[in-house]
């Protein structure tokens, strides 16, 4: 029997193929025990008509496989396309997404000589529900979502990997100060995991300034936890921040499978030249032989990989006169990783992986924690409305309340613009009314609605407010 790892391997579009016709090239050098099933996804299936960018079938090879190597693809533009990348991380469960990126100073051209940072971005939710509405004329709308077992599955992930990796802190980004509800959540659920690792030190920053902080002294930074949007900006930052977004590799873990790429995208301007750099696949590949137990393959190939940067053999993203010696297209970079297996960088730190399996913590149950005491206290009803001021509007609609239920407050873009609002605000065709009351029910709400109705009032959406075990669910 092979002992062989099957995998699926996708090559991808633009400078897909080529960099990952260059890692599987040097991964198999060094001995890499996989067999490989090809599947296509991206452009060509797109223009197919599938929208999704990938054929039914292949997801039949990703179960059975459940370890993906996917080079790059290309989005077409327009409407009606998903984005492959979503779909797959949201399909697949793959609810972590881990972006090492690493100085490699004096070698490789960076602001930043020492820096050694994870970017651990939370992979499934967020804006990235891709729940979106065209709700007025003039307002456009995305949910936010973020969800306690979401949250709790990547942070508790960030710790585990601090441990196993021998990283000292987990800093959280968010921005709790505005969203204190959804990035509220991440931050508490970051304070309580944390206690759980008294051996790791602990750190929050409002993303804003973190960002900054990270841009200008990445050195105090380990590993950093955040939510999807976040990581998504920033770690494309950090790994430029390194010399090239090209150097990057990325690891998408979930509890059953895991995928593994560059950061970067298809470069289509570069396609087809031998131009591209292969690395960040080959890191997310080198990723990928430690996640199925081959780490010392894994090690192996990182080695080489870092002594050819260290001999200054660039492709033209990394190269510099002065710093690179020569410069050479993909193949010639593949060919001198593998010339160089076997042997380790002289200044550079020497990596050696361990096995690492992904699966073997718990993450809490939620399906059997006990429900909070959910009570409904009123309602808030969006009007897509604009023949009046916010003052004339609050007027009207105090006077068709239902019984049981009394508007509180008007905010328009979510400034409070009756009672007592500015005229200098500036207002847009959305407003939010909201109704509170005792002892709210349903048939009180669906009474609500019925009198806009009746009044001609155009409601667009409504959001019922609860309270949870007594703490308001909704912002003030
Ligand atoms: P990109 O990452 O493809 O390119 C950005 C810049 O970096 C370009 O100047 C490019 O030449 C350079 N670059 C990127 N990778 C390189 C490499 N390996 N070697 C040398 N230079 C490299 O980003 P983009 O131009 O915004 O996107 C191009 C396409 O890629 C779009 O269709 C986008 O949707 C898609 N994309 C795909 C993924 C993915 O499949 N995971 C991720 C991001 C973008």
């Amino acid at each position: 029997m092979s002992e062989n790892t099957t995998i699926t391997v996708a090559y991808g579009d633009g400078i897909g193929p080529e960099i990952m016709s260059a890692t599987l090239d040097i991964i198999k050098a060094a001995g890499a025990m996989i067999d490989i099933e090809v599947i296509e996804i991206g452009e060509k299936v797109y223009l197919k008509g599938i929208a999704e960018g990938i054929e039914p079938s292949s997801w039949q090879s990703l179960l059975k496989t459940k370890v993906f190597l996917k080079a790059p693809i290309t989005t077409p533009q327009g409407g009606g396309f998903k984005s492959l990348n979503v779909a797959t991380r949201k399909t697949l469960g793959l609810y972590a997404n881990v972006r090492p990126c690493v100085s490699y100073h004096p070698y490789i051209e960076t602001k930043h000589p020492v820096m050694d940072v994870v970017i651990m971005r939370e992979n499934e939710e967020d804006l990235y529900a891709g729940i979106e509405y065209r709700q007025t004329d003039q307002v456009m709308q995305g949910l936010k979502l973020i969800t306690s077992p979401g949250s709790e599955k990547i942070i508790r992930y960030a710790f585990e990997y601090a441990r196993s990796n021998g990283r000292k802190k987990v800093t959280c980004f968010m921005k709790d100060n505005i969203m204190k509800i959804t990035d509220g959540l991440f931050h508490k659920l970051y304070d309580k995991i944390g206690e759980e690792y008294p051996g790791i030190e602990k750190e929050t920053w409002i993303v804003d300034i973190g960002a900054a902080k990270l841009a200008t002294s990445p050195e105090s930074f380990d590993v950093i936890v955040m939510e999807n949007l976040y990581g998504d900006i920033l770690s494309d930052v950090t790994a430029q921040m390194t010399g090239s977004v090209g150097l990057a590799g990325s690891a998408n873990i979930g509890d059953k499978c895991a995928m593994f790429e560059a950061i970067h995208g298809s470069a289509p301007r570069r396609a087809g030249q031998n131009l591209a750099n292969p690395s960040g696949l080959l890191l997310g590949a080198v990723m990928m032989l430690a996640h199925i137990n081959q780490s010392e393959i894994a090690s192996k190939v990182h080695n080489a990989w870092l002594k050819t940067l260290e001999d200054g053999v660039h492709t033209y993203d990394i190269y510099r006169d002065g710093i690179s010696k020569k410069k050479v297209g993909t193949k010639q970079f593949s060919g001198a990783v593998i010339e160089r297996l076997g042997k380790k960088p002289e200044t550079l730190k020497t990596v050696n992986y361990k096995d690492f399996d992904v699966k073997t913590y718990p993450h809490y149950d939620y399906r059997n924690i006990t429900p909070a005491k959910k009570e409904l206290t009123g309602v808030d009803i969006f009007l897509h409305w604009r023949e009046g001021s916010a003052k004339e509007l609050g007027e009207k609609l105090k006077n068709i309340s239902v019984e049981g239920l009394k508007l509180t407050g008007i905010s328009n873009r979510g400034v409070k613009i009756w009672p007592g609002g500015l005229e200098e605000t500036f207002c847009v065709d959305h407003w939010r009314c909201r109704f509170e009351g005792n002892a709210v029910t349903f048939d009180m709400i669906i009474s609500q609605l019925e009198k806009f109705k009746n009044e001609g009032y155009d409601f667009i959406k409504t959001e019922n407010l609860y309270t949870f075990d007594g703490e308001k669910g909704y912002s003030a």
